[in-house]
């Protein structure tokens, strides 16, 4: 097994001598920015103006134009959205970072991918928290944690993994379990757990379900229950004790559905496309198609979105949802990928 470290196996001083700029106050921004000021660290926040300045400002940071934190800081932590990161990178981080700096993600996409290239005297580490930076805060908040992943690409100074543990110590990860990855590794099982699992391979299992029960003829409204809603409270139970806690939760009927049936809904098909998934994201093919997408605009991002936010599962749940005060509201745009 891996070492997963915690509170006990990190130093902090490495990191409490230094200035740590935060690049971006997003989703994971504002999380990291936060926590490493509560956990004692000194941080100033880098942007440009807009809605995420003002939040900044309001939560008490020194915010500067990100040329102007970078040449401040020691330690820059990149987190704005990986599509603007080289551009950004180009025109105002690179230019201000001194030999002996440190740069950081919280994933690998553009250095694995060359996008960015960093220059040869900076240490370049990796602290990717394996969550939503909304729960980053949140869980940080609860006295809890959210379990990073962290890497070193460049180590000149001879500090730089001493430097990544101290930051996700100081994010809350050391709460959770911090483990030791590489650029390569979380780069591409991030993007294939994204693709296959997470998002796409939930998203499309959901609306599967939901399209096949209601074009049978049942009620978007109980399908919308049976299919999505339904589908955290199973989540929680997993998430707190494995599929063990699910199959001891549900009946026994149930169990047995899931033995016989779920087989043959996740085959040996659907593992081959995923391997297919998995060989794209090796391959940089799906880095390539991103990055033209980017390039020309999103014609396809945007016409699929469009498309998916009229579907009948996102109309009949916006009404079901309103009548359950206790669910939260979801995330408001300007807390999310905010330009
Ligand atoms: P985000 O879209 O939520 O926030 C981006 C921030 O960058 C915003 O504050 C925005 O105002 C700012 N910004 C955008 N363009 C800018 C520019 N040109 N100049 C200055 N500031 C600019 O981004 P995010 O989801 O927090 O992602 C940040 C990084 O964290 C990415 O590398 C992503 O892969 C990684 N990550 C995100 C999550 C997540 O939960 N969203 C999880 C793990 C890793
Ligand atoms: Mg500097
Ligand atoms: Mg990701
Ligand atoms: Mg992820
Ligand atoms: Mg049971
Ligand atoms: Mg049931």
């Amino acid at each position: 097994m891996s070492k997963v470290l915690y509170e006990k196996d990190i130093q902090k001083e490495v990191l409490q001598a230094k200035k740590v700029a935060v690049v971006g106050y997003g989703s994971q921004g504002h999380a990291h920015a936060l926590n490493l000021r509560e956990s004692g660290y000194d941080v100033v926040v880098g942007l440009r103006p807009g809605k995420s300045q003002q939040k900044a400002e309001a939560d008490g940071f020194q915010v500067l134009p990100v040329a102007d934190a970078v040449k401040q800081a020691d330690v820059v932590m990149v987190l704005l959205p990986d599509e603007h990161q080289t551009a950004v990178y180009e025109e105002s981080i690179k230019p201000n970072l001194d030999a002996g700096n440190a740069i950081a993600f919280a994933h690998g996409f553009n250095v694995h991918f060359s996008q960015i290239v960093p220059p040869s005297d900076v240490d370049v580490f990796l602290v990717a928290p394996k969550g939503p930076g909304h729960l980053v805060r949140r869980t940080y908040e609860d006295g809890g944690g959210v379990p990073s992943l962290y890497g070193v690409y460049q180590d000149v100074t001879g500090d730089a993994k001493e430097l990544a543990l101290a930051y996700a110590q100081g994010i809350g990860s050391a709460r959770a379990g911090v483990l030791e990855t590489s650029f390569q590794e979380e780069t591409e099982t991030d993007l294939f757990g994204e693709q296959a699992v997470l998002c796409g391979g939930l998203t499309s299992l959901v609306k599967a379900g939901f399209e096949t029960l209601t074009n049978a003829g049942y009620q978007p409204e109980v399908a919308y229950f049976e299919c999505l809603h339904e589908m955290k409270l199973i989540v929680d139970l997993m998430y707190e004790g494995g599929l063990e806690n699910v199959r001891y939760s549900i009946s026994d009927t149930a169990q047995w559905g899931d033995f016989v049936s779920g087989p043959r809904v996740v085959n040996d098909e659907t593992k081959e496309r995923m391997k297919e998934i998995l060989a794209e994201v090796q391959s940089g093919e799906f880095a390539k198609g991103w990055i033209l997408e980017n390039q020309a605009n999103r014609p396809q991002y945007n016409a699929i979105n469009a498309k998916e936010s009229k579907h009948q599962i996102e109309q009949v749940g916006k009404e079901l949802r309103e009548l359950m005060p206790f669910v939260k509201q979801p995330l408001q745009k300007d807390e999310k990928n905010e330009q």
